[in-house]
């Protein structure tokens, strides 16, 4: 049965939208269409953003003992439907079982993550005769991607909280039905009306117009580079406090003593984690020219515990991509890898054997590749992985360097003071040392064109937030 799903939800209930287009949600693993979705329009938007700027009159005012409790009211509310919120993440959007589990674990204790930050942020600040006073920015509009939608949802709204701002949401069109489940395991947590709205709408409608709108003092984006500016410039005619989440292109620097036992499994799910449609992948793995060889051995020996295939089956580490036009995407990358003259070590063109009903892609493995090669420096978003040789220490940090981008960046060595003092030579906002590590405390966001501005931790509740100083 088709599920028929609400893109509205306002001051508390979700409402029929005033926008007419109707977009059919597809199950990427097959094809089928799942639900369809009346998307919202500008008047939608511009209806939750009177229902934020109403709410924020008492919700500005709240205590931090209130901001916490409702942060651990959606933790509990979330943490109850981690299963219906993972079967949604699997069947619209075809994430594999394993990854999107542990993404709604990650998403509920986002909430307990903002408590502890919530708890170190001093509001009112004192020195001599001056006061500064830490103050909600206002109304915020977060906008997210279809990769990790509910993860973004919950990050993005537990800060805004933590603040003491209410969102209006507008989440990729992509990910309604996730939304929706969402929002309904949200119910549980009694909100006060209007602090969360939702408006599921086209990015160039609903997200045009909470970036114009000049009752929205803030936009937290997290998606393409080229919207990321595009939201930068249109916002700047209503002075937008903006938080940009970009792309990446992230470097993976295999040092000369790594363990390669260790290294190259956590290579290519560092390379591959989400079906490689994630920001953060590290995409590039350099390897000390001398070791090539042998590195790729090991990654053929690696390839078979990363099976390729039906997202809701536990075993599967890569499942299809997201749409038709993403397994466009990623296909046109792997004939402009061959063309440009990388060769192919695994997988390649077209679809895996037996999965041709789906946007499947074969996991891809390119060696032999260079730095200025497209496929080294353009985000693919999905599945491949490029395997970059270099002659010293030096060299790795320089190609590490040269891109475009600094989100992530990973370095593997059994001297770990050594491997850190690599780490610290990489341009990106987050470097793991050992493993695809992560801290809900720690700064999130990039250097470069990855973004402006953090998330996660004190660094992403004060992007909420404006200090008014009283002298004397
Ligand atoms: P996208 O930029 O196309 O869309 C992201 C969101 O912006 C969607 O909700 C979309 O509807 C909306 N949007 C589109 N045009 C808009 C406009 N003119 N004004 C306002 N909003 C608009 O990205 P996507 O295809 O959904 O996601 C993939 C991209 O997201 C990748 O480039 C990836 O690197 C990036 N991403 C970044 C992070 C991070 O934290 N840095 C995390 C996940 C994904």
């Amino acid at each position: 049965m088709k599920a028929t799903i609400q893109a509205s939800y306002i001051d508390g209930s979700f409402i029929e939208p005033h926008g007419r287009e109707v977009m059919q949600s597809i199950n990427p693993a097959n094809g089928e269409v799942i639900g369809s979705v009346t998307l919202a329009d500008e008047t939608d938007a511009k209806q939750a953003i009177a229902a934020a700027n109403r709410a924020f009159a008492s919700f500005s005012r709240t205590t931090k003992e209130e901001r916490i409790d409702i942060l651990r009211r959606m933790h509990k509310a979330v943490s109850a439907h981690i299963d219906d919120l993972t079967a949604a993440m699997v069947l619209e959007y075809g994430g594999t079982r394993g990854f999107s589990s542990l993404m709604m674990q990650g998403a509920a204790e986002v909430f307990q993550q903002a408590e502890i930050a919530l708890n170190n942020i001093e509001f009112v600040r004192k020195w001599g005769t001056t006061t500064v006073f830490y103050e909600p920015v206002g109304v915020a509009g977060l906008i997210t991607p279809w990769n990790a939608n509910v993860l973004f949802l919950c990050i993005k709204s537990a800060a805004a909280f933590s603040a003491g701002c209410p969102v209006v949401i507008k989440p990729s069109e992509l990910s309604a039905l996730q939304t929706q489940t969402f929002l309904e395991c949200l119910q549980e947590a009694k909100l006060p009306p209007g602090i969360l709205n939702v408006v599921t709408g086209r990015g160039d409608v609903v997200g045009a117009e909470l970036v114009r709108n000049p009752d929205v003092s803030k936009i937290s984006f997290t998606g393409s580079a080229p919207v990321g500016r595009s939201i930068m410039r249109d916002g700047a005619a209503t002075m937008k406090r903006v938080t940009l989440e970009l792309g990446g292109k992230s470097p993976n620097i295999l040092l000369d003593d790594a363990d390669l036992a260790t290294a190259i499994p956590n290579a290519l799910l560092i390379g591959w984690m989400n079906s490689g449609q994630a920001c953060a992948a590290g995409t590039r793995l350099l390897v000390p020219k001398s070791q090539l060889e042998t590195v790729k051995k090991a990654i053929l020996a690696t390839l078979p515990s990363f099976p390729v295939g039906d997202p809701s089956d536990p075993k599967t580490a890569v499942g299809p991509m997201v749409t038709r036009k993403q397994y466009e995407r990623v296909q046109s990358y792997i004939q402009r890898g061959i063309a440009e003259g990388a060769e192919v070590l695994a997988g390649g063109v077209g679809h895996p054997k037996g999965l041709e009903g789906g946007n499947y892609v074969k996991p891809t493995v390119f060696v032999n590749v260079h730095n200025d090669m497209a496929i080294a420096r353009e985000e693919i978003f999905g599945p491949v992985l490029c395997v970059i040789g270099y002659d010293d220490e030096d060299d790795a940090i320089r190609i590490a360097n040269d891109t475009q981008f600094g989100l992530y960046g990973f370095v593997s060595g059994k001297d770990a003071d050594r491997a850190r003092r690599v780490a610290a030579r990489i341009l990106a906002g987050r470097v793991a040392v050992n493993g695809l590590l992560d801290d809900q405390q720690a700064p999130f966001g990039g250097f470069k064109h990855s973004g402006v501005g953090r998330e996660f931790g004190t660094f992403g509740i004060e992007a909420y937030l404006e200090p008014r100083a009283i002298l004397g």
